[in-house]
């Protein structure tokens, strides 16, 4: 079982190795939604373009995206495949004015069963997307991760792969709640430098160990050694 000093010292040793990784450009819940989709799947700096793009050349405004001419979307979204971009990015528009008066500021502040349910309306926002929009808006101090974080802290020891994403999710973050405090800070924090670290270094396949700050902490790791 995970202790607090462990998490503490592990979110150290990768601050230390890795620096301080920057959150994504915003905080408002419309805009972070937006992020997600404006370049689905891509790498982070794809994404980062092509949000800076979306700014400048159309707007955030549900308003201004679905009057935006289509070729400037592709344009900015990268073309239809492989995430269809430009479609979840008409669909984001068209709930947020129509559910929500083209603006999350205020669901975001709701009780986070209904805030995270609201969330999930929107194109690729499932539980873990939703949580991750209301801990960087600082909306609810909720412990979010995403896929590269979840694997860092399953392969440190915390938490249990299960048959589903869903369940393996909710096994870490119940394996990881009772020793943190909710801090929307901290938990950015974490959740920053645990997706950075599943990215470089803890990779789905063959991770970096022999260069890892937090191998010996790592269950994974001397579970890998010994059989060897
Ligand atoms: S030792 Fe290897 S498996 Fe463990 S956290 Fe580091 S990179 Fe990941």
């Amino acid at each position: 079982m995970p202790t607090r000093p462990e998490l503490a010292r592990v979110l150290d040793a990768l601050e230390k190795f890795h620096g301080r990784p920057d959150p994504p450009p915003t905080t408002d819940p419309l805009e972070l939604v937006l992020w997600e989709n404006v370049a689905y799947l891509a790498d982070d700096r794809r994404r980062a373009d092509a949000f800076r793009a979306l700014k400048k050349r159309v707007g955030t405004r549900p308003e201004q995206i679905l009057s935006a001419r289509g070729d400037l979307l592709l344009e900015i979204t990268g073309g239809i495949v492989p995430g269809n971009s430009l479609e979840k990015l008409r669909r984001t528009a068209a709930i947020a004015l129509e559910q929500f008066r083209g603006s999350l500021k205020a669901t975001v502040k709701l009780p986070l069963p209904e805030a995270r349910k609201a969330l999930m309306k929107f194109p690729s926002i499932g539980a873990p997307g939703a949580d991750k929009i209301l801990l960087l808006s600082r909306s609810h101090p909720v412990f979010a991760l995403d896929s590269n974080g979840l694997r860092v802290l399953l392969r440190l020891g915390h938490g249990r792969e299960a048959k589903s994403y869903a369940a393996t999710y909710r096994s870490v973050q119940e394996a990881i709640a009772p020793h943190l405090e909710p801090d929307c800070d901290r938990f950015i924090r974490a959740h920053l430098l645990l997706r950075r670290h599943g990215q470089t270094l803890c990779r789905r396949n063959r991770p970096r160990c022999e260069v890892c700050p937090v191998a010996k902490l790592c269950v994974y790791y001397r579970t890998a050694r010994r059989s060897a």
